[in-house]
């Protein structure tokens, strides 16, 4: 039985800790069991805030925790608990077009048991931090390594799932990119090692002319928010959006390329290096991603109307 009970007012900057509930002492921690999430509000010009799709965070989390044998907080009460963490925290949230709140709903199994089973208890918290624009200064194209010898998932893994060690494959590959002067990795399947499958935080899409395409979440993507809204906008706008596989070679032929993810919202991407080969893509103006890019976000922030009816007005 999860039960809803906020547990405590506003904290300092960057830790608030609100909605901690379901059954028990976070003590025992399982190091099994972990699923976050991570969604954004912002304060609307003229007052109020938006939340974007937050039923579909609480979906994504129920379905990674059938995945994980965990009880999962209703749609509803996930939902009430982030709106319930924002309105606490309201005082935080960035004036319209610095930034916005991130919140981070966590849920965990805790109880005192070593072996390798479901835990007894579990503990559902959100976290939520003001956060600045991703790119403070317009946006600035991310220059990707394709790095083989690293894999971030595994068919049958829980790749697809947001799973607290999800990140973990991903930091050695990220920190030798960032040696190397690149922005982060993009990772190929780890059977064929031959197609696309994401970058460590986001979703990646590929504009030839009028057609779009991204990986298909086949098991191995995480199934990303911003991507599913970015191939409806996509679609709105007459451009022919495809989910499917694409072979690493495709990049050759690429217009542009661009990654979706609630942090990055869309950013466009500069380069791709492979093999020792770069190639390079279109950024900036005039572009489909930048098209796309204000799209979302003046849909997210209340400066462009909601058509598609993904925003939930708080105040
Ligand atoms: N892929 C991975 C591995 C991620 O961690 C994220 C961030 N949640 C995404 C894609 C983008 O998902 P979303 O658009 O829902 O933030």
């Amino acid at each position: 039985n999860i039960e809803l009970s906020p547990s405590s007012g506003v904290l300092n900057y960057g830790q608030f800790l609100l909605f901690s509930c379901l059954n028990q002492d976070p003590c025992y921690i399982s190091l099994k069991q972990g699923l976050f999430e991570g969604l954004k509000a912002y304060r609307k010009v003229g007052g109020g805030f938006l939340l974007f799709r937050p039923e579909e965070n609480a979906r994504r989390m129920q379905m990674g925790a059938d995945r994980m044998c965990m009880p999962s907080p209703s749609i509803e009460q996930f939902v009430v608990a982030v709106k319930e963490t924002v309105l606490a925290n309201k005082c935080w949230v960035p004036p319209p077009g610095k930034g916005s709140l991130y919140v981070r709903p966590l849920l965990i199994g805790s109880g005192p048991v070593l072996g390798l089973a479901p835990a007894p208890d579990y503990t559902f918290l959100i976290y939520a931090s003001p956060v600045a624009n991703y790119f403070k200064e317009g946006l600035s194209p991310l220059n990707l390594v394709i790095d083989d010898e690293f894999h971030r998932s595994t068919p049958g893994g829980t790749g697809n799932v947001k799973t607290i060690s999800n990140y973990a494959p991903v930091l050695k590959p990220q920190k030798r990119a960032k040696s190397q002067g690149f922005s982060d990795v993009l990772y190929l399947d780890s059977l064929k090692k031959k197609n696309l499958e994401e970058v460590s935080s986001c979703n990646i899409f590929l504009v030839k002319g009028n057609f779009i395409s991204t990986p298909a979440t086949d098991g191995t993507i995480l199934a990303g928010i911003t991507r599913k809204s970015i191939i409806d906008i996509a679609r709105s706008f007459g451009y022919q959006v495809e989910e499917r596989e694409i072979p690493v070679e495709e990049l050759i032929e690429a217009d542009e390329v661009f990654c979706t993810g609630t942090a990055v919202v869309v950013a466009p991407v500069g380069s791709i290096t492979y093999q020792g080969k770069r190639f390079e893509y279109k950024s900036g103006a005039g572009t489909v991603s930048q098209k796309l890019c204000s799209t979302l976000t003046g849909i997210q922030t209340g400066v462009l109307e909601d058509k598609m009816g993904w925003t939930i007005e708080i105040d």
